[in-house]
C-alpha cells in the first residue's frame, strides 16, 4: 500500500521525528492488531495505558521533575496525529484525554504535593485520568452546571451528576468541575477538584453504548455526599471556569491533530481502495472525478494539518489562540465529516460493512463536531474576536 503522508514540517525536531516513528510502531505493532477486540468488549487494557507510559508517550506535556518530558504543545500534535492514524478513534480518544485533557490540570496548576501524588502514576500509565464537566443539563453552557461542593470541618462534600464522562468507567483520578459559590454569576463560582477513584460518595451510574468510539468508555457519574479533604481543591477557589477554558485550547488543538492524522489514514486507505478496484473496465481511480474527489479532501485535510502547526507554534510562543484554536476546532472536526463520508462513499457497499475501517472512522468521527466545544459554539468564539 502506498502511504498518504503529508510532509513533515522543517520546523519538527529530531526528538518529535522520533516519537512519530515510535508511536507508529506502537499503534501498527500494539493497537491496530487487538483494537476489534477492544471495540467489541467496550474496554482497552490497562497495559496500554502502561506500556504508553513507560515509552514515555502519556506525560510528554508534564513537567520532568514529576515524571515527564517537559514539551511542547508539538509533542501532544505528534502523538494525536499517530493515535488517529491507527482508525480506532475510541482508543485516540481514550489515550488523549489522559495524556492531555485531564491530568493537565494537576500539571497546571496542582500544588507540589498534588503533583508528587498524582503525576508520576499518571505519566506511567499507572493511573487513568478523565475530566469531568459536562452534566445533564449542562454541556455547551459550561458556566450552567449545578453540581455543588461545600467546604465542611470534614472537608469538601459534593453533590450532583456529570454525564459522557471518557475514562469515567475505568478511569482513577477524576478532575471534577463544581459550584462552590451559588451567589457568584454564571462561571465565576466554579472550582476544581481531584476525586479518586474508590470514593465511596462517587457512583458510576452507567457506561454508555455509543454509535463510535466504542472502545472507549464513557459514563455518567453521581456524587453523592462524596467527600473529599481539603487539599483536593486544585487551584484557586472560584477559578475553575477559567482553569477549564484555558485547558480546552489543548484539547481543541488534539482534537486538530486527530483530525490530521485520521484524514491522512483514511485518505490512504480509499487511494489504495480506488487504484485496485476495477470499474467499467479501469481502476476507479481512472475516473477524474473520483481522483477529483480525493485530491479535494486531501487539500482541505492538508489546511487543518497547517492550521494545527500554527496553533501548536503560537501556543508554545505563549499567545493567545482562542480564535485561532476555535477555529480549528470548527474546521477541522467539519472536514472530517466530509473526509470520512467522501471515503466511505468511494468505498462503495464495502464502506457500510462492519469491520471495514472508513465504516468504523465514519461513526467515530460523528463526535467530534460535538464534543470538547460542538461547531456552533466555537464559530461564536471565533466571531467574539472578529
Ligand atoms: C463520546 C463523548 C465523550 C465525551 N467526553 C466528555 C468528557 O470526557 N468530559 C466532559 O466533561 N464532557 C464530555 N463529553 C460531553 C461533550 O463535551 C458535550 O456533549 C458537548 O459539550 C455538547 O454538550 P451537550 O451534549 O449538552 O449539547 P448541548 O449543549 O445541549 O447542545 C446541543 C447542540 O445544540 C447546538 N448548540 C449548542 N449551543 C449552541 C449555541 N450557543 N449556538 C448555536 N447552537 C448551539 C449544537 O449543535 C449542539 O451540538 C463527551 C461527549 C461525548 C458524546
Amino acid at each position: 500500500m502506498t502511504e498518504f503522508e503529508f510532509q513533515e514540517p522543517a520546523f519538527l525536531s529530531e526528538d518529535l521525528r522520533m516519537v512519530r516513528e515510535q508511536v507508529r510502531r506502537f499503534v501498527d505493532e500494539k493497537i491496530v492488531p487487538h483494537a476489534d477486540a477492544w471495540e467489541a468488549s467496550g474496554e482497552i487494557p490497562r497495559s496500554v495505558f502502561r506500556e504508553l507510559g513507560a515509552l514515555g508517550f502519556l506525560g510528554m506535556r508534564h513537567p520532568e521533575a514529576y515524571g515527564g518530558g517537559g514539551m511542547g504543545a508539538l509533542a501532544s500534535v505528534v502523538l494525536g496525529e499517530e493515535l488517529a492514524r491507527s482508525t480506532f478513534g475510541g482508543v485516540a480518544s481514550a489515550l488523549t484525554v489522559h495524556s492531555d485533557m485531564s491530568i493537565g490540570h494537576i500539571a497546571h496548576r496542582g500544588t507540589h504535593e498534588q503533583k508528587l501524588k498524582y503525576l508520576p502514576a499518571a505519566c506511567a500509565g499507572e493511573k487513568i485520568g478523565a475530566v469531568c464537566v459536562t452534566e445533564p443539563h449542562a454541556g455547551s453552557d459550561v458556566a450552567g452546571l449545578k453540581t455543588r461542593a461545600v467546604q465542611t470541618r470534614e472537608g469538601w462534600v459534593i453533590n450532583g451528576s456529570k454525564t459522557f464522562i471518557t475514562n469515567g468507567v475505568y478511569g482513577d483520578i477524576y478532575i471534577v468541575a463544581a459550584r462552590t459559590d451559588p451567589e457568584a454569576k454564571g462561571s465565576r463560582g466554579i472550582s476544581l477538584f481531584i476525586v479518586e477513584k474508590g470514593n465511596p460518595g462517587l457512583k458510576i451510574a452507567r457506561k454508555f453504548e455509543k454509535h463510535g468510539w466504542r472502545s472507549s468508555d464513557t459514563a455518567e457519574l453521581f456524587f453523592d455526599d462524596c467527600i473529599v479533604p481539603h487539599d483536593a481543591l486544585l487551584g484557586e477557589e472560584g477559578r475553575g471556569f477559567y482553569y477549564i477554558m484555558s485547558t480546552f485550547q489543548n484539547e481543541r488543538l488534539v482534537i486538530g491533530a486527530l483530525v490530521s492524522g485520521a484524514s491522512a489514514k483514511a485518505i490512504e486507505l480509499t487511494v489504495d481502495y480506488v487504484r485496485n478496484r476495477q470499474a467499467f473496465g479501469k481502476p476507479l481511480w481512472d475516473q477524474q472525478v473520483v481522483r477529483n474527489k480525493l485530491a479535494w479532501i486531501a487539500a482541505k485535510a492538508a489546511a487543518v494539518r497547517a492550521l494545527t502547526y500554527q496553533c501548536a507554534l503560537m501556543i508554545d510562543e505563549g499567545k493567545d489562540t482562542v480564535r485561532e484554536v476555535s477555529m480549528l476546532k470548527a474546521f477541522g472536526a467539519e472536514t472530517l465529516q466530509e473526509v470520512v463520508h467522501t471515503c466511505l462513499q468511494l468505498h462503495g457497499g464495502t464502506g457500510y460493512i462492519i469491520g471495514t475501517a472508513v465504516e468504523r472512522m465514519a461513526r467515530d468521527s460523528r463526535v467530534l463536531t460535538i464534543g470538547g466545544g460542538a461547531t456552533e459554539v466555537m464559530l461564536e468564539e471565533v466571531a467574539k474576536r472578529m
